[in-house]
């Protein structure tokens, strides 16, 4: 079997990952010990195994959002004493378990304040310490935040967190992002100005999309929004001309191969490697990333690495490439590191 060598060796970069399923189970159990919140199972082996799922034990996506991801995942990591502890956990741990040397991690803040229980601006604070105390005890670690905004959100909710970052942009806050559940309410015309605004104001811009066969509104994103990178984008691979669209805009894809299986946005790994080789026979430039890798089985980045060779989905040299690119596309300013060193 074809071992990973040269990549264990190497710093990896994650573009795409969620706070709340990036958190380790340990940390969160320990959150829950402290808080005296009451969970769903009262052994820490079971909690493990009813917060994680696989490709073999997969789920919906918008299930896996109502039963576990909002109800305590997000819950858990929810205040500002909460919070900080979380993304310091999350940075440290990639940093120690996973070789990452570039994190760029992810997370709507709404969804960390107890419906505004807890002043947004002392919770954002929180998180930001969060991951400038991981910064200094891992000084090789470069990191940021990208604050998502919610498409079950209000636009005025969601005007408050662009807001929010450009504020926070020069103390760490990197980027924009839209992620959250499908709903009728998000109409993406209403939201060009706003991005515009981002723009602007040098945030970096990425969107979920092309993630669910039934979602797919990237036309209408790349057209209004203009993001530098879109997440998932899988069905591009569908579409000659939004493939064509991608090149010719620049626009890169952030692929989260074990995520889309487990969440069964691909049906197969068939259809993933399919999708994939679309991609590079189409000039279309992607990333490797987790999504969540506390969650899936098997999917810190090495290990998700290491599967992506052993299925023949990639080879060494590609993902050596899309290792690259993600310390060339990153969001994070002046990162300064040499993915090779
Ligand atoms: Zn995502």
């Amino acid at each position: 079997m074809e071992r990973l060598q040269r990549t264990q060796r190497r710093h990896l970069a994650d573009l795409h990952a969620h706070l709340g399923t990036s958190i380790s189970p340990a940390t969160l159990w320990e959150i829950a010990q402290d808080k005296g919140f009451v969970l769903p199972k009262r052994d820490y082996h079971d909690f493990v195994e009813h917060i994680t799922i696989s490709p073999d034990n997969s789920i919906p996506l918008n299930e896996y959002f109502d039963t576990i991801y909002h109800k305590l995942l997000d819950k858990l990591s929810s205040g500002t004493k909460e919070v900080e502890r979380a993304i310091y956990e999350t940075f440290s741990g990639a940093y120690r378990s996973n070789q990452i040397h570039l994190l760029e991690l992810r997370t709507n803040p709404m969804k960390h304040n107890y419906e505004a229980e807890v002043d947004l601006d002392q919770l954002i604070m929180a998180m930001l310490r969060g991951m400038e105390r991981a910064l200094l005890a891992y000084p090789k670690l470069s990191g940021g935040l990208i604050f998502c905004l919610g498409r079950e959100f209000s636009y005025e909710k969601n005007k408050i967190i662009v807001e929010k970052a450009i504020k926070y942009h020069a103390r760490g806050v990197v980027g924009i992002d839209i992620a959250g559940p499908y709903s009728s309410e998000f109409v993406i015309d209403e939201y060009k100005a706003l991005f515009d605004s981002a723009h602007r104001a040098k945030l970096g811009v990425t969107a979920h999309s092309g993630e669910q066969k039934e979602h797919n509104d990237m036309w209408e994103i790349i057209e209004f929004l203009k993001p530098a990178r879109i997440g998932h984008g899988l069905y591009a691979a569908y579409d000659l001309q939004l493939m064509k669209e991608l090149v010719r805009r620049d626009i890169v894809l952030e692929i989260c191969p074990l995520s889309n299986l487990a969440t069964k946005s691909v049906e197969n790994i068939d259809e993933m490697k399919y999708i994939l080789r679309r991609f590079m026979e189409n000039g279309v430039k992607f990333t490797i990333n987790t999504d969540w890798p506390e969650v899936i089985e098997g999917n810190h980045l090495h290990e998700q690495l290491q599967w992506l060779i052993d299925k023949k989905i990639l080879g060494e040299e590609e993902l050596e490439k899309c290792n690259k690119l993600s310390f060339e596309r990153t969001f994070v300013p002046g990162c300064g590191l040499d993915p090779y060193l």
